[in-house]
């Protein structure tokens, strides 16, 4: 594999938009026919998986000496909405050796260096120890209908997943909690407020509420991660400066610790919202059923999968020690699904989602060293 070739591959997946459609993009369906494509004319066995109606996962597949253990390499083809993007988001551009566009560094890179890792074997004639899948799934950035799909039945030995990680292997994030609580009150005229009930004065004691809470969770960090964290996102209520508001919502975005379940979490917000009732008996507060929930990562630091990416990273000369990231990817779905999964990729969180996108080129093309030498071990 000559290093052009793979940043030729990146620039074609940055010039394909793959905003997600839940954001106003056209979806995966191009970039998919594209991956496709490029596994067929290398003679790679590859097949889709339809997910949403023309949204399929791509699933490329080389198989190994031993057909029983299978590793299994993910990166998701959309990306979050171009909006907003102060750089043309779908004509990669080259400058002091980084690739700008959207998608550049979440995820096009990865997905680009683990689609050259696997068609190097092939090119090469290397069978490796095990079967290798490597799967391009749709709707990471919206719902993570993708992986679930993927996950229908799956098995496997090990999975890497690829997001920016700056080139360190992850074995722990946070999961997410998403979720409205609504209060209702009595609309009135303003200049008799005593015959309405203030929906908006009754949820600032919630959203308070939460904001205390908020503290405790500060003083349990988990030693990868820090501790769970609450946002309150937004806020909506009344109608017209001189009404009582009768209803006001909030959205809250609650990152879970390795441990937490939705279930746990919500009845301890309910707890904290009855104590409230208790004292305010014109309260009127419900909560909703959650909008998202993500479960968190946590992958054990003597799994072999784990051991093997640090004495990968180690025999590179990167950084071998296993961290913990504050951002949730398709890595947590495969976990439950009882693989043991890491998340390794080029790139830096803080450029994903960006006005401006990039990827370093000198990364891109270590990811692929370390995602062929995992396979290879
Ligand atoms: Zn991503």
């Amino acid at each position: 594999m000559s290093v052009p070739a793979l940043v030729q591959t990146l620039a074609s997946l940055i010039r394909i938009n793959s905003v997600n459609s839940a954001y106003g993009g056209p979806g995966e369906r191009e970039i998919a026919t594209w991956i496709r494509a490029f596994f067929e004319q290398r003679n790679i066995e590859v097949r889709e998986q339809e997910v949403f109606p023309g949204r399929p996962n791509i699933i490329a597949r080389l198989p190994g000496r031993d057909p029983t253990r299978r590793v299994i390499l993910e990166a998701h083809m959309d990306t979050v909405t171009a909006q907003r993007m102060s750089i043309p988001p779908f004509e990669p551009r080259v400058e002091d050796d980084k690739m700008f566009g959207r998608g550049s560094c979440d995820t096009k890179a990865g997905l680009a260096a683990m689609m050259h890792a696997v068609a190097s074997l092939r090119e090469e004639g290397i069978e490796p120890p095990c079967d290798v899948w490597l799967a391009a799934v749709v709707d990471e950035e919206f719902s993570f209908r993708g992986v679930v799909k993927l996950c229908e039945g799956l098995t496997a030995d090990a999975a890497l997943v690829a997001e920016p990680t700056d080139l360190r292997a992850v074995i722990a994030s946070k999961g997410v909690l998403r979720w409205r609580i609504v209060s209702r009150g009595k609309a009135a005229h303003s200049g008799k407020p005593h015959l309405g009930v203030n929906a908006i004065n009754h949820m600032a004691r919630v959203v308070l509420a939460l904001e205390e809470d908020h503290q405790r969770l500060a003083s349990q960090p988990h030693p990868l991660l820090g501790p769970a964290t609450c946002n309150v996102g937004i806020i909506h209520g009344g109608a017209q400066v001189n009404f009582v508001p009768d209803a006001c919502a909030i959205e809250i975005d609650r990152r879970l610790l390795p441990g937490e379940t939705a279930a746990t979490v919500l009845a301890h917000y309910q707890t904290l919202l009855d104590a409230l009732k208790e004292h305010h008996p014109a309260m009127d507060v419900t909560m909703e059923p959650p909008m998202l929930t993500d479960e968190a990562l946590e992958t054990p630091s003597d799994s072999a999968p784990a051991q093997l990416a640090s004495a990968v990273l180690r025999e590179m000369g990167l950084d071998p020690t296993l961290r913990g990231v504050p951002f949730g990817s398709d890595a947590s779905k495969l976990s439950r699904q009882g693989i043991p999964s890491l998340v390794f990729g080029p790139g830096s969180i803080d450029q994903a989602h960006g006005a401006v996108e990039f990827v370093d080129l000198a990364q891109v093309e270590r990811a692929f060293e370390f995602y062929r030498r995992f396979i290879l071990h």
